[in-house]
């Protein structure tokens, strides 16, 4: 039986896809795998390509979390700006994490092509300036990218070249990438299930695993099955709910949403944004957007931190997006949804081998197209015996929040509303 897709444009205009049977029955693996997004998947396609048998367990269908709902939008580097990192941990390492962004965005270019992946990738991603007082900072980032870091696919566009390329005269200034861009999130992870399948790992759909417990091997119990393995990946990242006190205590679920517009041309000659490029702005809760393959506007914008989802998302977004496209009122929105991401105390994923035979990656901050399927490689060359790519990501310090699992959401909220407040000023 096909498994409800979560609610949005991707999964309205998707292809039919192979349904994965679920769990009935105890198996046995080298390697468990909770979660059926990029991070899973991606682990268990390069579990896989190296001959290690394993099983990934997801509780609805492929990709029916962040992974197949999100923005789209491919980034570079790290979710932090250089700068940012540089003054944290010193030029060396700043540098290693911006080679690691790179090799992270490679990896899910390397992915589309080698499995020819059909999801709509398309380059070009301008970070726009929100606030006049932020331009001379994003410009000179422009000239330290491309001098301290060799990363000459970047340029800055004054306010006339963004305003043409995006169609809105609401931003003071941007910067192209040129190495990033955008997909349809949905077909890339069905592409990685497929892939991974391919590859000879098995997947299972309804299957919720519940449990995890060690008695001799490490059993991973769902709702009808059980898996036993050596090692167990946690990769539910903001959807793990009740599974692992100490990833549940690093990462902090966020509710973020979208809206698709009916077909306005957009992405086109003469149409809104016909530079075709991604955009996401600088504001602390991004706006994000960008033209679909169709010619409609996908539209990311506000944030919930409370611990359940919106109702009125149509009417939420499109609050924030006639902020930006004021002259989109009254345009039809055919799709609205929200999704579940997991952010860090420190904006950098949480990738740890957090006790013999268990590892997790969660909490890629809002990076994670590029991210989780690199975090998911990187872990599978770890269990191979190769943790130099690993070992970076598990040095970088992840302070747990404060409150711990259960009183993190008031802190978060006091928190995240002032950050919110500052955007509008
Ligand atoms: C609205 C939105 C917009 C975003 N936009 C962008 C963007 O433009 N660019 C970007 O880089 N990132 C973006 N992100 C973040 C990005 O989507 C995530 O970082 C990434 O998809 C994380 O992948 P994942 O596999 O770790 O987690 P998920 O894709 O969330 O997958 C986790 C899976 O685990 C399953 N699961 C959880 N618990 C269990 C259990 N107990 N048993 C079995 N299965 C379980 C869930 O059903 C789910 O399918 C966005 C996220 C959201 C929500």
């Amino acid at each position: 039986m096909r498994l409800a897709d979560a609610p949005s444009l991707y999964a309205a205009s998707a292809d039919p896809v192979p349904v994965y049977p679920t769990l009935t029955e105890p198996v046995t693996a080298d390697v468990a795998i909770i979660g059926g997004g990029f991070t899973g998947l991606s682990a268990a396609l390069h579990l896989a390509e190296r001959g290690v048998d394993a099983v990934v367990v997801e509780a609805n269908s492929v990709g029916w979390g962040a992974s197949g709902r999100n923005g789209g939008q491919l980034h570079s580097g790290q979710r932090r700006d250089q700068g940012w990192l540089e003054s944290r941990f010193g030029r060396d390492d700043a540098l290693r994490l911006w080679r690691l962004g790179e090799e992270a965005k490679a990896l899910t270019l390397g992915l589309i092509a080698r499995h020819r992946i059909d999801c709509d990738w398309r380059l070009g991603l301008i970070e726009a300036v929100h606030k006049p007082r932020l331009v001379a900072e994003e410009r000179a980032y422009v000239d330290t990218l491309r001098d301290d870091y060799g990363y000459g696919a970047v340029e800055w566009l004054d306010r006339e070249a963004v305003a043409a390329a995006i169609g809105t005269d609401c931003y003071h200034g941007g910067r192209l990438d040129n190495g990033a861009g955008h997909l349809d999130p949905l077909k890339f992870a069905r592409g990685l299930a497929r892939a991974a399948a391919g590859a000879g790992a098995r997947i299972f759909e309804g299957s919720r695993a519940t449990r995890v417990a060690k008695s001799g091997r490490w059993t991973v119990t769902t709702g009808k099955g059980s898996v036993a393995a050596d090692i167990v990946l946690l990769a539910g990242n903001g959807y793990l709910d009740g599974i692992d006190d100490d990833t549940e205590a690093h990462v902090m679920p966020i509710d973020n949403y979208i809206l698709a517009t009916a077909p306005i041309g957009a992405g086109r000659p003469g149409g809104l944004i016909p530079s075709g490029a991604a955009v996401s702005d600088t504001r602390f809760v991004v706006y994000y957007f960008r033209p679909t393959a169709d010619g409609r506007l996908l539209f990311g914008g506000g944030e919930s931190y409370a611990p359940t989802e919106r109702t009125d998302v149509a009417e939420f977004v499109t609050r924030h997006l006639l902020n930006v496209y004021p002259r989109l009122k009254g345009t039809k929105v055919d799709y609205a949804w929200g999704g579940r991401l997991a952010i860090t105390m420190q904006r950098l994923p949480y990738i740890r081998r957090l006790r013999p035979g268990v590892y997790t990656a969660a909490g890629y901050s809002g990076q994670g197209v590029a991210l989780a399927p690199f975090a998911g490689k990187l872990i599978a060359d770890a269990i191979g015996g190769d943790t130099t790519r690993f070992d970076v990501f598990a040095g970088l310090p992840c302070p747990p929040f404060p409150g711990g699992r259960w009183l993190r959401y008031p802190a978060l909220v006091a928190g995240m509303s002032w950050y919110a407040l500052r955007d509008r000023l």
